[in-house]
């Protein structure tokens, strides 16, 4: 663990992406407050990318991708919302699993392991946090991340 300045760490995983945002012609807003966590930084980078690149991955050309980092007295929040192509209700509790790909023959184009939300979620139960996703087929999709800060200040 070590302290982690969370906008900074968030804004240079938004730089690494950027070949992939632009290759998808995506606008990509970030509003995001500076503060310090007490975490493992591997971890927190690992949520902060996995989620980014589901959003550019599972996104259409010319899309939108909005992020939010805040945080109140007792939680960091974040969060990844993308106008995408969307997560069918029966699936949205499967795609925390290891290897669960939503429509495999489209989710084989596009590439990926069906690792990511696994390893995802368990670094944010790692962290005591909780994951939720909201989706509307072909509208897109929202990642709400939560992790109480007085286990990891
Ligand atoms: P990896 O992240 O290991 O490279 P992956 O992206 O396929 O591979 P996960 O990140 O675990 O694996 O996601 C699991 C599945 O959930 C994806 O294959 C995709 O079908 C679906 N999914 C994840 N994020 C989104 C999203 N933002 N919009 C639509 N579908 C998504
Ligand atoms: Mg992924």
């Amino acid at each position: 663990y070590s302290h982690i300045q969370v906008k900074k760490l968030l804004d240079s995983v938004v730089e690494t992406l950027k070949p992939q945002i632009e290759a998808m012609h995506l606008n990509v807003y970030v509003n995001a407050t500076e503060f310090t966590v007490f975490a493992s930084l591997d971890h927190i980078k690992g949520i902060f990318y996995n989620l980014i690149s589901n959003a550019i991955k599972y996104n259409k050309q010319n899309g939108r991708i909005d992020v939010v980092l805040k945080r109140n007295q007792k939680n960091m929040y974040f969060s990844v919302e993308d106008t995408g192509v969307g997560i069918a209700q029966e699936d949205q509790s499967r795609i925390f699993q290891r290897f669960y790909r939503v429509d495999k023959s489209h989710s084989r184009e596009i590439g990926g392991t069906g690792l990511g939300l696994a390893i995802t979620r368990s670094s944010i139960l790692m962290h005591r946090g909780a994951i939720k996703a909201h989706s509307v087929m072909g509208e897109g999709t929202t990642f709400d991340v939560r992790i109480p800060l007085n286990y990891i200040v």
